[in-house]
């Protein structure tokens, strides 16, 4: 019912030549067909991208986005329609760098989240609580916190027109995967409090986990019920263990 999507978060990594290289080995492997496939480059080289994954099922992804779609004075930004306009079919927001290194709010997110909405674009609005935030118990409130805003303007059915993506601060670039069981446990919890707004949009919604995910983990992680895939940064990198994580989902 709910189709997998594996999507790569570039960050700030690559150079022309680099990206180059990392584009033809992507050209080149064997997509698995069930699957929803995405890589999310520095915004300099979205054009490269989409020419050069035109042939293959992976989309296009921006980081970030402005927090408008209109034109304005807004000196470095990228507005979604500029990203759309690139070929984007999504864009990330809310990542927990973007919080914790850019300042960005749940108010900041969730205005970022409509703008990528109005221009057709399929926002991955992150989540996910700190280690200190586990540690006091906290997750489910943090977690709970951060997809309000978006609720409480869209509905679950606007929200499942984007995708959540669940990253634990704590497992992203750390090497500390969360558990099958600790990331299902948070998936559930989400979907659950979804239901009890629209149970039947909530079994719509794709969440995916991300931190830490590798190939030696990633299949363990997508069996679980509520786990419809993963955002995965360090390990998209490298096109063969991206491949291996897309055909684990
Ligand atoms: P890593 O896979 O490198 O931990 O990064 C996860 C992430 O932040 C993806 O958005």
């Amino acid at each position: 019912m709910r189709r997998p999507l594996v999507a790569g978060n570039w960050k700030m990594h690559g150079s022309r030549q680099s990206v180059e290289t990392l584009l033809e080995q992507l050209a080149s492997q064997d997509w698995p067909d069930q699957v929803e496939l995405m890589v999310a480059p520095p915004a300099l080289f979205i054009g490269q991208c989409n020419e050069r994954l035109q042939s293959t099922p992976i989309r296009v992804a921006g980081q970030t986005c402005a927090t408008q779609a209109e034109p304005g004075a807004l000196t470095g930004e990228i507005s979604p329609a500029q990203l759309r306009d690139a070929g984007c079919e999504f864009v990330l927001v809310g990542h927990s760098e973007r919080r914790a290194l850019f300042g960005e709010t749940d108010e900041v997110v969730c205005k970022k989240f409509a703008a990528a909405l109005a221009c057709g674009l399929r926002p991955v609005l992150c989540v996910g609580e700190t280690q200190a935030e586990r540690d006091a118990g906290q997750t489910t409130t943090v977690v709970a916190r951060q997809l309000q805003a978006v609720l409480d303007t869209f509905g679950v059915g606007g929200l499942a027109m984007g995708v959540v993506a669940y990253e634990p601060v704590w497992a992203i670039g750390t090497g500390l995967t969360a558990t099958p069981e600790q990331a299902q446990e948070v998936h559930a919890m989400i979907r659950a409090r979804l239901a009890m707004l629209d149970d039947e949009q909530a079994r719509k919604v794709q969440i995916v986990y991300g931190g830490s995910v590798k190939a030696d983990n990633a299949e363990a992680l997508f069996a679980m019920p509520d786990i419809d895939g993963g955002l995965v940064g360090g390990a998209s990198l490298n096109a063969d263990e991206f491949g291996a994580i897309a055909r684990a989902a």
